[in-house]
C-alpha cells in the first residue's frame, strides 16, 4: 500500500512548487498576508487577510453550481501542471494551490464521490499518524466544503493553528471508552469540541461512529454538520469533531454594512478566522468571533444532551 512521511511529503511540496508557477507563487504571497491576533475564553485567535480566498469563501455550492462547473478535485480536470502523491488505496495527496497554510495539501478520494465523512474516521487517524506534523481535516458538505461534490480532506502544519493548544490546556470529561481510546468533551473553549484520543486508528474511529450516531441530521442534510479536525499530540492522535447547527453566520454577505464575508470552516474553527475582504479583516473582533462559534456551533447544554445518547 502506498504510505507517506514528513520526509517524502517535504520533497512532493519542494517537487510541485518548482513545477507550477501559479502555486509557487500564491505560496510566496502567503508569506506578507496580514495577520491580527485577538483572544476569546478560552482560546487564541488569529485572523489572516487572504484576498485570494475569496474563491472559496464566496463559493456557490448549491447543487445547480455544481452541476455547472468542472469538478476540480477529479484528476481529468486538474491543471497540467498539477501531480499527485497516491496514498492507500483510494486516496491522492496533492498541494492546495490556494493555501491558507504555508504547507496546505488537500487529499481526495481518486473517485467523483459525495463529501460524506462515515466509514473514513479511520483513514483521518491513519493519514494524521502519516503526515507528523500537519493536522488533517474535514469540512462537511455545508460546514465549508467547497466541493461537497467530491470527497476530500485537506491538510496543513498544525503549529498554525491554535486549538491545539487550546485544548491542552482544557479540562477533558470523559464520556466513552474503546480500548484504549477515549471520547471526552472539553470544557472552557468557546465551542463545543468533542474528543478522541487513541493511539489505534480502529479504535478511535469506533468512537467517532458512536459520536455520529448520536449527532442530528438536520433536514435537507445527508449527515450530521461537523468539521473534524485530527493531529499527532505527545501522547498520541487526537481527533476533535466540532458539530455544527448552521453553515454560514446570519450576517454573511456581501450587502450592507453589517455584512461579512466569512464563510467558516475546519480552519477557523481551528482558531484562524479567513477574511478575504480589507473591510472584513478590519471589523472582525472578539465579539464577532464568540457571536460567530454561538450561531455555528453547539452549546454546553446542546453538546450535554448529544453526550447522553453515546
Ligand atoms: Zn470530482
Amino acid at each position: 500500500m502506498n504510505r507517506t512521511d514528513a520526509q517524502h511529503t517535504e520533497a512532493f511540496i519542494k517537487a510541485q512548487l518548482e513545477a507550477w508557477p501559479m502555486a509557487a507563487a500564491n505560496f510566496e504571497a502567503l508569506k506578507g498576508v496580514e495577520v491580527k491576533e485577538l483572544d476569546v475564553p478560552g482560546m487564541h485567535i488569529k485572523v489572516q487577510f487572504n484576498p485570494a480566498r475569496m474563491v472559496s469563501s464566496a463559493a456557490k455550492v448549491d447543487a445547480a453550481s455544481l452541476k455547472a462547473r468542472k469538478c476540480f478535485l477529479c484528476d481529468a480536470n486538474r491543471p497540467a501542471e498539477q501531480s499527485g502523491m497516491p496514498w492507500g488505496e483510494r486516496y491522492t495527496i496533492l498541494i492546495n494551490p490556494f493555501p491558507i497554510f504555508p504547507r496546505h495539501l488537500t487529499i481526495p478520494d481518486n473517485s467523483h464521490t459525495d463529501q460524506l465523512i462515515a466509514g473514513r474516521a479511520a483513514d483521518m487517524f491513519e493519514l494524521a499518524a502519516d503526515l507528523e506534523g500537519y493536522t488533517v481535516f474535514y469540512n462537511g458538505p455545508r460546514c465549508g466544503a467547497s466541493a461537497p461534490d467530491h470527497m476530500h480532506f485537506q491538510a496543513g502544519n498544525s503549529d498554525f493553528l491554535t486549538i491545539g493548544d487550546a485544548l491542552e490546556n482544557a479540562v477533558l470529561r470523559t464520556i466513552a471508552t474503546e480500548g484504549n481510546a477515549t471520547l471526552s468533551l472539553a470544557d472552557g473553549l468557546p465551542m463545543a469540541v468533542f474528543v478522541i484520543d487513541t493511539d489505534n486508528p480502529e479504535a478511535g474511529a469506533a468512537l467517532f461512529d458512536r459520536l455520529y450516531a448520536a449527532l442530528p441530521v438536520p433536514e435537507g442534510e445527508s449527515e450530521p454538520m461537523m468539521n473534524v479536525l485530527c493531529f499527532t499530540t505527545a501522547a498520541g492522535l487526537r481527533m476533535a469533531v466540532i458539530p455544527r447547527k448552521r453553515h454560514r453566520p446570519s450576517f454573511y454577505g456581501t450587502e450592507g454594512d453589517d455584512c461579512m464575508l466569512i464563510s467558516p470552516a475546519s480552519v477557523d474553527m481551528g482558531g484562524v478566522f479567513i477574511t478575504p475582504r480589507p473591510a472584513d479583516f478590519a471589523r472582525i473582533d472578539s465579539d464577532t468571533i464568540i457571536k460567530l462559534f454561538n450561531e455555528l456551533c453547539l452549546n454546553t447544554n446542546e453538546a450535554e444532551a448529544i453526550a447522553e445518547k453515546i
